[in-house]
């Protein structure tokens, strides 16, 4: 296939992998119709801060891209609308306004949304999730009137979100179902480091809790029972339990399907004119999904260039960041069961080390050390060897293993 047949792409999804496909689709030189069905009224905007500066510091909606860069873009957008199917045969996205689109090739980059654990919590008015703008500013309206916090869910949501309510003064609880924090993301020892960060700042860590059973007040409070144990009523309640990934548009559509979408390492699907990106995009090497920042601009990236008929492969580490209490905690790599790891204490934080049988990197997590991450991903890209005794040594200088 070449570009020259490309006059229409549609790109479904107006998050950020949808974001940075579109950007680089223009920048590599694309000059055909571009339409953007999205089912947020807003434009491209970055979710991490929505946890942390927007409902701490009323930041502004965290743009994607300027005014002036976007509209150089020159997006036809279809907002706020959503695709309700898409017609292989006649290579047509169908929308919720009945309207089908026409396409020469598609990006499907849906996303996902908050799971709950309890479908009838939803219907509990001091009970929320946080995924889009709209959400943030519902949890920083509601922060600002509370003085007691619940927090489902000791992942990456439940944590920042606990961060940002004790840096607004809230008492804050955490309620996580393994007995440890992050347990898919991370080892035991990260785990007991981000519980120690926690315990510090004074949030109240309940962990292995199997039953939860939440109840309205008449008062608008939200009471909690963890396996039989009752809590003082909550103000708020905000669940971080995972995700669902938006992938019934393309299972309706019949291609193929695991974690996520199948796609090869240039974004390709099973069909030869659509594409995926993003969250719903599985990882081509790790074969599973990524929810990360880092996956979803840089993975986009390299399947706009396909879609182009150009050469590319995304083929980066795992890498996503967070941060609690004002430390920045990065990582790189996913974690494998069974492996011990390798600390260094140095002054400014932890660094926490996985390697596999032959000494080489497998996970690296580092709270306030992003140049210990940026020689993490060398030594993974190069498969180097390293040595347990000279990471653990902080009088060791590992910039000598660059
Ligand atoms: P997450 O990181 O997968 O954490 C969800 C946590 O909730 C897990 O520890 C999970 O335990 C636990 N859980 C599940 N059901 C529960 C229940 N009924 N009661 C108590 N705990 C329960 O998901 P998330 O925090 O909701 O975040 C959503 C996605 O956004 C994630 O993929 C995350 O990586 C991403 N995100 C990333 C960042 C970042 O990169 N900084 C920030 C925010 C969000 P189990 O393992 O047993 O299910």
């Amino acid at each position: 296939m070449s570009s020259e047949e490309i006059s229409h792409i549609v790109v479904i999804g107006g998050g950020q992998a949808g974001g940075y496909a579109c950007k680089a689709l223009r920048s590599e030189g694309y000059s055909g119709r571009l339409t953007v069905v999205a089912d947020e009224p807003h434009d491209f905007y970055e979710r991490p801060p929505l946890s942390k500066g927007v409902v701490t510091g009323g930041e502004p909606l965290p743009r994607l891209f300027s005014e002036e860069s976007l509209a150089a873009m020159a997006i036809e957008w279809q907002r706020p609308k959503r695709a309700t199917a898409i017609d292989r045969q006649a290579r047509e996205v169908l929308l919720s306004d009945d309207q089908r689109l026409p396409y020469d090739r598609l990006l499907i980059a849906t996303g996902s949304r908050p799971r709950l654990p309890v479908p009838e919590w939803g219907e509990i008015p001091g009970v929320m999730t946080l995924r889009s703008w709209e959400d943030a500013q519902r949890l920083k309206a509601r922060l600002e009137t509370s003085r007691r916090l619940g927090v489902i869910g000791g992942g990456w949501i439940g944590l920042e979100v606990a961060s940002s309510a004790r840096k607004l003064g809230l008492e804050v609880v955490v309620f996580e179902r393994q007995q440890r924090l992050c347990e898919r993301s991370v080892g035991a020892e990260v785990s007991t480091g981000l519980a120690e960060l926690h315990h510090g700042h004074g949030v109240d860590l309940q962990l292995g809790c199997q039953q939860l059973a939440l109840f309205e007040q008449t008062d608008g409070r939200v009471a909690i029972e963890a396996d039989g144990n009752a809590f003082e009523p909550f103000d708020l309640v905000v669940v971080g339990t995972g995700v669902s990934f938006n992938l019934e548009l393309a299972r309706e559509a019949g291609l193929a399907i695991e974690q996520g979408i199948v796609v090869d390492a240039g974004g390709r699907t099973s069909d030869p004119y659509i594409f995926a990106a993003g969250d719903v995009a599985q990882h081509p090497q790790l074969g599973l999904c990524l929810q990360s920042w880092s996956y979803a601009q840089n993975q986009a990236r390299v399947v706009a260039e396909t879609m182009l008929g150009l050469e590319a492969h995304y083929d980066e580490p795992a890498w996503l960041w967070s941060d609690q209490h004002g430390v920045n905690i990065q990582i790189l790599g996913v974690p494998r069961p069974g492996l011990q790891a390798v600390v260094r204490h140095e002054q400014q934080g932890p660094v926490f080390c996985y390697l596999d049988e032959a000494s080489r990197l497998v996970q690296m997590v580092a709270f306030d050390q992003p140049r210990a991450i940026k020689l993490g991903k060398r030594w993974i890209a190069t498969q180097r060897a390293l040595e347990p005794a000279q990471l653990a040594d902080p009088a060791f200088n590992l910039m000598t293993l660059r």
